[in-house]
């Protein structure tokens, strides 16, 4: 709620007039258990710092993340310290884009799948084996495998291994950071429907972050659009897809590849580059890119509001514009 990241820049981090780069500006968004929520934008609007706060890899500047407990109590993990946060890294765990670096490589795997049963002193260490080879087999690994090196898997059996030790802990949360971005299409799907079939099978939630909207319409029951460092819309996936309401998704949405269609004609190319968070433009930070800006859009923030049911969007005219869905 309302989360803010911002990160000292420059020469002058000990001086007064420190510069910042404002990688998550009063972010608020709400995901149901057993729901994925899809965070969407391109590289550098602070999804993934988003998703790095939450499992509290980074402490927030400001705001709150409200984390509802199995008995219904709720506890702000914003506030926490690091030994506080302790049973929290146990029920809400990350999944890291690069299935290559986020593996020590000097590591038997079986010991990469224990660590979090380890750390969390969850079983006997004469059980540890015998619940690595159920974990390998639930994301569709070979367990006679386990004593083999991360170097020995393919991308998408390294990224499973990353996944099985994600869920060692037995999560009730899992921050999926542009889980399968470095892998090969075919075996992104593979991996897409390993997540959706855990997703089902263990009740788990996810916050799933990517780039490509088109990865996430396929997992998520909701999508926010990120851009800058704001949400600019949030929906449930197929109403945002068939009826966007933002310039910035409309433009996402209109490059999603569609089989047998004429709708390539229809792709929307954003002129300019993405502004630099340290020096964002006043007012919409899209208003430089976007072809329906009036002048009003570079005096005022828009605020996100409900535009309908369940649909929030941060547009001065998003009412009196006509925007195109898939
Ligand atoms: Fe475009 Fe203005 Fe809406 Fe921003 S507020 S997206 S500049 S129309």
């Amino acid at each position: 709620k309302n989360l803010r990241m911002y990160f000292p820049v420059g020469s002058n981090l000990f001086t007064r007039n420190k510069k910042f780069v404002k990688a998550v500006e009063d972010v608020s968004f709400s995901i149901e258990e057993n729901k994925v929520l899809g965070l969407v934008g391109e590289s550098g609007c602070g999804k993934t710092t988003v998703g790095r706060t939450i499992v509290r890899i980074y402490k927030p500047s400001h705001g709150s993340i409200d984390y509802t407990r199995p008995d219904g109590s709720k506890v702000d993990v914003a506030k926490l310290n690091n030994k506080e946060m302790r049973p929290y890294h146990r029920e809400i765990r990350m999944v890291f884009q690069d299935p290559f670096g986020s593996l020590n490589p000097r590591i038997p795997v079986k010991d990469i799948i224990a660590e979090p049963i380890i750390i969390h002193n969850m079983l006997p260490k004469s059980e540890t084996e015998d619940r690595v080879a159920s974990l390998m087999k639930d994301v569709g690994l070979n367990p006679d495998y386990m004593n083999r090196y991360p170097h020995e898997f393919s991308g998408g059996q390294r990224q499973r291994i990353g996944i099985a030790r994600a869920l060692a802990s037995n999560p009730r949360l899992i921050v999926a950071d542009e889980p399968v971005s470095a892998l090969d299409v075919s075996v992104q799907a593979q991996v897409l429907n390993l997540l959706e079939t855990l997703r089902d099978e263990k009740g788990l939630t996810f916050l799933f972050v990517a780039h490509d909207i088109s990865v996430v319409e396929h997992i998520s029951d909701n999508i926010a659009v990120m851009y800058v460092g704001r949400i600019v819309e949030k929906a449930e996936t197929e109403e945002l897809l068939y009826n966007p309401l933002h310039p910035y998704t409309e433009a996402l949405v209109s490059a999603i590849p569609v089989i047998n269609s004429d709708k390539s004609k229809h792709r929307i190319h954003l002129e300019g580059d993405v502004p630099n968070p340290v020096n964002a433009p006043p007012g919409c930070v899209f208003h430089p890119r976007c072809r329906y800006a009036t002048p009003a859009c570079s005096q005022s923030v828009p605020e996100l509001r409900e535009a309908g049911p369940g649909h929030m969007v941060a547009c001065h005219n998003y009412d009196k514009i006509s925007l195109r869905g898939i």
